[in-house]
């Protein structure tokens, strides 16, 4: 699972949590992001093998710190926790409901990598490994991350009072990410090695919070004259 993940950063924003959309596109790849960075140490293990599954490359066979059942509880947990110093820290209205919003949002990282993987994700440790596979059936994969981003967009655009120009952005910005989910699923490419490829998920996945945080500033500051 790649961009469909962003469904429910795009989904969870409503006027009442005010959680900033940035935030919630880490929360939603927060297991990423450690799995990247645990890659990058080497404490954690990839293959990128050409064909692995038909729709990725990714053989993570060994990644029970940030991608087991039982770790992705306990991060969740953290983040909830971590939102508050966070809000403080960059003065954002902090509201108990939102802190559980975001535990939500990291741990449906688990759920979605749950449909999409190989049977890679431990229950525990490294074992009791669980995995429905949709990424062996690439067409299927692909139209469910493009159905589940489309609805959240949707929920998004519905749920938050914004300027037209802002909706426009989103909407672009949505196709930007269908555009690059098309270029992973379908794009033939030399694989990476493991380091490149976390390398990769770190500044992609970067590049899209600093769009989510620009495109919730369109027009925020432009104030309406009374006529
Ligand atoms: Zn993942």
């Amino acid at each position: 699972m790649f961009v469909g993940h962003y469904s429910v950063a795009f989904a969870c924003r409503t006027e009442r949590n005010r959680i900033p959309l940035w935030v919630l596109f880490i929360a939603v790849q927060f297991l990423d992001y450690l799995w990247a960075t645990l890659v990058l140490l080497g404490i954690e293990k990839l293959r990128v093998i050409k064909g692995f599954t038909a729709g990725s490359m990714l053989d993570s066979y060994f990644h029970p710190y940030s991608h087991s059942l039982i770790t992705a509880i306990a991060w969740s947990v953290v983040a909830a926790i971590g939102y508050r110093p966070l809000c403080k820290w960059l003065g954002y209205t902090y509201t108990k409901s939102a802190a559980f919003i975001i535990g939500l949002a990291v741990f449906s990282h688990w759920i979605l990598d749950l449909i999409a993987h190989p049977r890679d994700l431990p229950i525990y440790d490294n074992t009791a490994k669980v995995g429905f596979g949709l990424w062996n059936y690439r067409d299927p994969e692909f139209a469910l991350e493009i159905a589940l981003l489309a609805g959240g967009i949707v929920l998004y655009l519905a749920r938050n009072v914004m300027p037209e120009i802002r909706k426009g952005a989103v909407i672009a910005f949505g196709l930007a990410l269908v555009i690059v989910q098309i270029g992973d699923t379908y794009v033939p490419r030399t694989p990476l090695t493991d380091k490149a490829t976390a390398m990769g998920v770190w500044v992609f996945y970067t590049l899209f919070v600093l769009i989510a945080l620009a495109v919730e500033k369109i027009g925020a500051h432009r104030k309406i004259n009374a006529p």
